[in-house]
């Protein structure tokens, strides 16, 4: 068994009170594996049907499921490619329930790589609204990219900024905000006892003063109304409970929002909520509140023009989506340099700041010819392309194409989206009963 540290455990008894020697029982068993549905992709009921294994109801979330722990090698799974699913651990999915977010809704995940919180958002959002995932640091936010487009999430943005800079630049701007702060990660202990040897009571403090400096540039995104959910993976009152009050304190444009879930243990602040492996997730805490006025409610110009100026390189781009889809009337096609974008109905303004990624990067031209990108078809459903190879669990074209392999394809010639059972994975270019594979190297079985 993991040897815990002194003062982590007399911080422990104090929180868990009598309930504390089942928590220290807990180390002998294994972690709690999870996974959330992807409604963009699927529905629940239809990905039981298709996973080889057993899952069960987590209470964590409407769409959350524990896996076995014997489960392995899940990410090489043709669902997982497809983007039915996210692996998560339980409880992390905790805080995206109290979120609550409503279709429409335009909600900014402030600490977000490498995604899994912001794919439940986008499920929630079911293609509405505007979700914006944020992550300061470069690299993981190349990750958080990653799992956007295997998610196929069409109506987001994906940025790596300073919090302060972001939210002082979109101020008032969003109904629905979490900020899922860096921790000292105490939840994490069972699954990765590494981080055990990584905790100290001075690494707890200054997680604490980095958690309320990320909330205090937080709180300007929000427009009044707006409701923001605060998470950690840890359990120390300091990151915790202490963060909300000293929060408060300094922001007295925000309250409290009474909460009464049906999971996790209550806290002395009604506003929040903390879940150890007692109650059947591996930790986490998160707390609600709402902003109920604010001095900076923006007008937020939209970017779209209807009478934009259709250049050759706009027609040109125009003429290759629409022989991949069926119908691209709706489409509001962007074009920076060499690349094409499919923009979100909802997108703000965004002219200086300096996004990674604004909806769906559709393709690029070099030497004058179109070549579409991986995400232009990962974000769409079969029914929008003109051509489509449909594959299934008992078709060995289905290995081969995660593979990287040229397989046979009887359709007609041309682009064509890869899907499998019933979710857009990939694509291909047809030609002569072949399908020429374009599924990404870094992605590949
Ligand atoms: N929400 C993510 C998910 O569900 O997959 C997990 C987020 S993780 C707990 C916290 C993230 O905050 C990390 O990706 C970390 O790089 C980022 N972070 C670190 N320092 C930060 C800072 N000063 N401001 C904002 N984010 C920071």
């Amino acid at each position: 068994m993991t040897e815990l540290p002194e003062s982590f455990k007399e911080e422990m008894k104090t929180i868990l009170k009598n309930d504390y020697p089942l928590y220290e029982k807990c180390f002998g068993e294994d972690a709690f594996r999870g996974i959330s549905v992807n409604r963009l992709k699927t529905t629940p009921e239809k990905l039981i049907g298709l996973l080889p294994f057993e899952v069960s109801k987590s209470p964590f979330y409407r769409d959350g499921y524990y896996i076995s722990c014997t489960e392995q090698g899940i990410g090489k799974h043709p669902l997982h490619h497809a983007g039915a699913f996210y692996v998560q651990e339980p409880s992390a999915s905790s805080a995206v329930s109290l979120l609550d977010v409503q279709e429409g809704e335009r909600v900014l995940d402030l600490c977000a790589a490498p995604g899994g919180k912001s794919a439940q958002i986008a499920s929630c959002l079911g293609g509405s609204g505007l979700i914006w995932s944020n992550e300061v640091v470069k690299s993981r936010a190349q990750i958080l990219l990653s799992n956007f487009e295997r998610m196929g999430i069409a109506n987001g943005v994906v940025s790596s900024l300073y919090p302060e800079v972001l939210c002082k630049r979109l101020g008032g701007y969003f109904d629905k905000l979490l900020v899922d702060a860096p921790c000292s990660g105490e939840g994490m202990f069972r699954k990765n006892p590494d981080a055990v040897s990584e905790w100290s009571r001075e690494h707890v403090l200054s997680c604490a003063e980095r958690q309320l400096s990320i909330l205090d540039s937080a709180s300007s995104a929000l427009k009044s109304g707006g409701v923001l959910v605060y998470s950690t993976c840890t359990f120390s009152y300091e990151e915790n409970e202490g963060v909300i009050l000293r929060f408060l304190e300094k922001h007295p444009e925000f309250e409290m929002c009474e909460i009464n879930e049906p999971f996790g243990r209550k806290t002395e602040l009604p506003c929040a909520v903390r879940i150890t492996p007692i109650e059947n997730g591996e930790g986490h805490f998160a707390a609600k509140l709402r902003k109920i006025y604010s001095d900076n409610d923006g007008v937020f110009s939209c970017r779209r023009t209807e009478n934009i100026k259709k250049d050759s390189i706009y027609i040109s781009a125009e003429r290759e989506l629409e022989e991949i889809f069926r119908d691209v009337s709706g489409a509001d096609i962007s074009i920076k340099g060499d690349k094409v974008y499919l923009l979100p109905d909802m997108l703000p303004d965004i002219s200086g700041i300096n996004v990674i990624r604004a909806g769906v990067l559709a393709g690029e031209f070099k030497k004058g010819r179109f070549e579409p990108a991986h995400s232009l078809f990962t974000a769409f459903r079969p029914d929008a392309f003109r051509r489509v190879l449909e594959l299934d669990i008992n078709d060995r074209r289905t290995e081969e194409y995660l593979h990287g392999m040229e397989t046979e394809c009887d359709g007609e010639n041309g682009y064509t989206a890869v899907s499998f059972c019933g979710m857009v994975t990939g694509f291909g270019k047809c030609s002569g009963g072949r399908l020429k594979n374009k599924y990404p190297k870094g992605l590949r079985n």
